[in-house]
């Protein structure tokens, strides 16, 4: 997943951004990644906040365990 942009939203430069740390922040059970660029031509810094749900696999799974007490009588 490329999600880098193709060229600086100040200037408009291609090619000229540098990638810098990204952090992570939870926030209500959600992960939100904010990506921070740096522009080689202007100077300029800008981010990019992305929301990457920590567990996507645990929506209702309460309906598997739908196992009708089939016990032995
Ligand atoms: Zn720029």
């Amino acid at each position: 997943m490329n999600l880098e942009p193709l060229f600086c939203p100040y200037c408009g430069a291609e090619g000229s951004l540098e990638e810098m740390e990204t952090s992570a922040m939870e926030i209500d059970g959600d992960l939100w990644l904010i990506y921070h660029w740096y522009c080689e031509q202007c100077q300029e810094q800008f981010d990019k906040v992305e929301l990457s749900p920590l567990s996507i696999d645990d929506s209702d799974d309460d309906d598997l365990f739908d196992d009708d007490d089939d016990m032995e009588r």
